[in-house]
């Protein structure tokens, strides 16, 4: 399988490459260049599965020659193996037609770890057969940062520097990321920043020559295909126990960056039964008002309890509007720019009615989040986190015909957000005995201003050169 850029212009890569490069040169991302599709019978033959089976599977036709058969296998089961759940991501059921898919038993405590276990073990793969060395930079509201450095701490010829916004990420988090004293994880808190600062800098690293033409710059946040290939697994892993391909069913997901639910609308392309995908937003709300009038425009970023959807801009919402766009990459890269330079766009009608096919989307502010933690704790006795709150706010909220499972992402495990789920439940989750001792732990971070130069620097001082 080939991976192309969305803008148009950068090579074609296969899936070593893609993986290893991450933004594409051109300033764009990589998706496949085509959709592959499994049968009905395929899917039917996906029931039962142990999950790491099931994902090698799903990723074979993405992974072509960049691995064998049996190594793949290998790499999954490693990575799933750490999980602290046998199903690695079980379903609960919470009333007659709702319920949770449970991303959270990985190591970290949120679904990245998901994709970003078998992510780690994919760089050490790949780059041990070159030697070459790669130099990760990445951007986390909180939990892309946790679940990347468990990913890759100690693991040969990688070194990552993660940014985070200073002060802007709950403690649990940081100490997820900062107590990780292994000497290839480098974490920068920068001051007086948002998270979509910190990814800017991220992204203007991607395209500086002069880091560029020293230190092989690789990327964790879900610009890189790997991370969303990882995570479409898992929609048909749970759309299979209720009754696909012979049964629809319908996913609301707490959305970012629009990663996870693009996975969602992979699956859907591969041939999975989708109903309807539903964006659920917090207050943050870009993407509710892109996909109910078409009008992607930046605000400014409000801090809420759900901070790891605390952004405004989603980068992966650049590979939904160029497949939805007849996949023409100058004209995309033309909206991107136009994107860039004024911070607003409008859909073109082909996005628009693209989109609207199979996705829906709602945001909930404050009261909304806490009314559905009290709901699931109340009626169903499941403590969930903020983001899965969004989720389960919309999930209710929906329209769809009672025939229809909605499946509610849950993103984070309650413990990782503590003090609004005990504020609107008077019960507070306890971390699982797996980092029960997180905050005894030393912890290890620089900050630095929120200044591209200084940034850069830090980095160049502490970085490995590619080769
Ligand atoms: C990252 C994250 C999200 C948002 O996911 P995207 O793929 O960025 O849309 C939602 N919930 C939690 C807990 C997260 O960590």
């Amino acid at each position: 399988m080939e991976f192309i850029s969305t803008r148009g212009s950068a090579p074609a890569l296969d899936f070593e490459g893609a993986t290893l490069a991450g933004l594409a040169s051109d300033g764009g991302l990589y998706v496949p260049r085509e959709w592959p599709r499994f049968t009905e019978a395929e899917i039917a033959g996906f029931a039962g599965l142990p999950y790491a089976e099931l994902a090698a599977r799903v990723m074979e036709p993405f992974v072509g020659d960049s691995l064998t058969p049996e190594r793949l296998r290998e790499l999954t089961a490693e990575a799933y193996g750490r999980f602290a759940h046998k199903a690695v991501t079980p379903l609960v059921q919470l009333d007659e037609r709702q319920w949770l898919l449970e991303l959270f038993h990985g190591p970290t405590l949120a679904f990245k770890d998901v994709a970003l276990q078998l992510l780690g073990l994919l760089f050490e793969e790949f780059l041990g057969r070159s030697g070459h060395n790669l130099t990760i930079v990445g951007a986390t509201s909180g939990d892309t940062g946790s679940a990347a450095i468990d990913a890759v701490a100690n693991r040969d010829n990688v070194t990552i520097f993660m940014l985070h916004p200073h002060g802007r990420v709950s403690d649990v988090q940081r100490r997820q990321m900062t107590t990780v004293l292994a000497p290839n994880v480098h974490n920068l808190a920068i001051t007086d920043s948002s998270f979509d600062d910190a990814q800017a800098m991220v992204k203007r690293m991607f395209g500086d020559t002069a880091m560029t033409d020293r230190f092989a710059i690789g990327a964790v946040n879900s610009i890189n295909w790997a991370r969303l290939m990882a995570q479409v697994v898992y929609y048909f892993a749970s759309a299979v126990q209720l009754g696909a391909p012979h049964r629809e069913v319908a996913f609301s997901v707490p959305t970012g960056n629009f990663g996870d639910v693009f996975a969602g609308y992979v699956a859907a392309q591969m041939g999975l039964p989708v109903a309807q995908l539903i964006v659920a937003t917090n207050v943050n709300d870009i993407l509710h008002r892109a996909l109910s009038s078409g009008d992607y425009s930046t605000g400014t970023v409000t801090p809420t309890a759900a901070p790891s959807m605390d952004i405004q801009v989603s980068s992966n919402f650049e590979r939904l509007l160029f497949d939805l766009g007849g996949r023409d990459g100058k004209a995309l890269a033309a909206q991107m720019h136009g994107f860039e330079a004024t911070r607003a766009m409008q859909l073109t009608n082909a996005q628009r009615e693209g989109a609207a096919a199979l996705f829906t989307s709602a945001r909930a502010d404050a009261d909304d989040m806490s009314r559905a933690i009290r709901w699931a704790w109340e009626n169903c006795g499941e403590l969930i986190d903020p983001h899965t709150a969004c989720g389960l706010h919309a999930a209710r909220a929906s329209d769809l015909p009672a025939s229809v499972p909605v499946v509610t992402l849950a993103t984070a495990h309650p413990a990782k957000f503590r003090d609004p789920v005990e504020r609107a439940t008077g019960n507070r989750p306890a971390l699982p005995a797996r980092i029960g001792d997180l905050f005894q732990r030393e912890e290890r971070c620089v900050e630095l201003p929120g200044d591209y130069d200084a940034v850069a620097e830090y980095v160049a001082s502490h970085a490995t050169p590619k080769a």
